[in-house]
């Protein structure tokens, strides 16, 4: 199946073919390292570990490399680190910006885990590749496409003649839409920062240029050359990057005479409640206070799926209450389902379709439905193909199971087979004799380990019935008979 994605450089869908057949090379820009993630972070972590699903799937797990950094060089780090030294925090300003990394990363992961997101195959720290950056500065001055003064570093911007390319327009069209900054060490006031001096109670690296450090855009650009190579296959990051930074890292790679990414990709961004998430609006909130208030990585994922990526996306209450509604009725209908099955050719398809999560989404509907008509397992196959597909999109991975206390109310019966009534009723006949024996200590165990097994016994006058429970475990009664 070839997999068909929108290439913002190009303005279309264009069939995807990797430049090395048997490897995809995929970089993400990953977030500045200074706080919890919000809600609309989330949005490309889970639109690019669905595509890196899908990669995996067709490519093979170990044929797709995935790269999403982490700028862990930032003034409001800085400030924090700055903050906590002036409260008395013990260790040199480096020491505690590198602990208020630490920490913002570990909560980055447990967050971006929660939702069920894979970790990138690599996530390199910017700090941890000054020497490359250094490198590919000092390349570009050589070149002719950057300058030093003062201590800084520029980028000459009108000397690489396509920038603009990626967004589709002309420098003058975008000076006039931006906040260019004038300074007196720029040329021209669209040049952008690649290396810029530090002060001496802020974190920095020598340089040929002095003590400082480097501008974000490099970054990516370094980055992405030291671990993908000078051309690789895909580039992604929300839309709100496309310029400065995309054109930046563009224009920083094409003048090293690198290919860098033959496919854009762009997700638009998120609202909640039809209006921009912002502090001032009070509707900010971060992945781990919707976590915290019980809201499930699942169902968070499930909202975000169900709106293509390269369309604004709305997280309502409403969107909410229905995917916990539709998680835990697909739940149920996947209880005791084998995992390892094939996926769905029409999921495959839809997600193949430029991500198209919301048909993908659409498709797993009409299955559950379908396997709602059907007693449970009575089309084993066919509920093995409705979990592969939905495991595919990230949903109903087995890490979130234990997160639906309420499952096991919905949990359709366990499937009992001849062997398992055999082994009640002959536990029922053993219990039997024992009470005509009057052997109560043994018929009082075999009721005991029938009720840990989960069977619910009936004794009538007319005999005994039994039920197995949803949770019916037969290792429970082994050794019994
Ligand atoms: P940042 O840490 O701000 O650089 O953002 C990390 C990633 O989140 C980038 O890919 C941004 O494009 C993306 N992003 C930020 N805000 C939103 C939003 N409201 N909706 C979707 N993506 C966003
Ligand atoms: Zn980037």
């Amino acid at each position: 199946m070839t997999i068909r994605l929108y290439n913002t450089a190009q303005r279309k869908k264009v069939d995807f073919a990797p430049i090395d057949p048997e490897n995809v090379r995929m970089y993400v820009c990953g977030p500045t390292v200074y706080d919890r993630a919000h809600l609309g972070n989330a949005r490309p972590v889970i639109v690019f570990d669905t595509l890196f699903r899908l990669l995996r799937h067709v490519y093979g797990a170990e044929h797709v490399t995935y790269v999403r950094n982490f700028t862990d060089v930032d003034d409001k780090i800085n400030a924090t680190a700055l903050a906590r030294k002036e409260a008395g925090a013990e260790g040199s300003l480096e020491e505690l910006v590198r602990e208020r990394s630490d920490e913002t990363i570990g909560w980055y992961h447990a967050d971006m885990d929660a939702l069920g997101a894979l970790r990138p195959t690599k996530e390199p720290r910017a700090t941890a590749f000054i020497g490359q950056m250094v490198a590919m500065i000092e390349a570009l001055i050589e070149k002719g496409h950057a300058y030093a003064k003062e201590g800084h570093v520029l980028f000459r911007v009108r000397s690489y003649e396509k920038y603009g390319a990626l967004s589709g327009r002309t420098v003058d069209d975008m000076i006039a839409g931006a906040r260019v900054e004038v300074a007196p060490f720029k040329e021209d006031p669209l040049d952008f920062v690649l290396w810029k001096p530090s002060t001496d109670d802020l974190p920095g690296w020598d340089s040929p240029w002095g003590r400082g450090r480097p501008g974000w855009h490099i970054e990516c650009s370094a980055m992405a050359a030291e671990l993908l190579g000078e051309s690789f296959d895909i580039h992604g990051g929300g839309n709100d990057l496309q310029f400065p930074h995309h054109e930046n890292e563009i224009a920083q790679s094409a003048c090293m005479g690198h290919g860098f990414a033959n496919v854009w990709m762009h997700n638009e961004m998120l609202q909640v409640e039809g209006k921009k998430m912002s502090k001032s609006l009070g509707n900010f909130f971060t992945v781990r206070d919707l976590l915290e208030q019980g809201v499930l990585g699942e169902v968070i994922r499930f909202v975000m799926l169900s709106t293509h990526y390269r369309k604004p996306m709305d997280w309502t209450e409403k969107k909410r209450v229905e995917a916990e509604q539709t998680l835990l009725f697909w739940r149920s209908l996947t209880v005791g389902v084998p995992e390892g099955g094939k996926p769905d050719r029409e999921v495959v398809a839809a997600l193949s379709d430029d991500l198209n999560t919301h048909a993908a989404l659409m498709r797993l509907h009409a299955m559950a439905k379908e396997l709602d008509q059907m007693q449970p397992h009575e089309n084993l196959e066919l509920e093995e193909q409705f979990l592969a597909s939905a495991q595919i999109t990230g949903l109903l991975l087995d890490d979130w199971r234990g997160g639906y206390p309420a499952v096991s109310d919905v949990e359709r019966n366990y499937i009992e087979s001849a062997d398992d009534r055999a082994l009640v009723e002959g536990i029922l006949a053993k219990r039997q004799r024992a009470r005509e024996e009057k052997d109560f200590a043994m018929s009082d165990m075999l009721r005991d380990a029938l009720k840990a097994a989960d069977v619910d016994v009936k004794d009538a006058k007319d005999g005994v019935t039994f039920k197995l429970g949803p949770d019916f475990d037969p290792s429970k009664l082994e050794g019994l008979l």
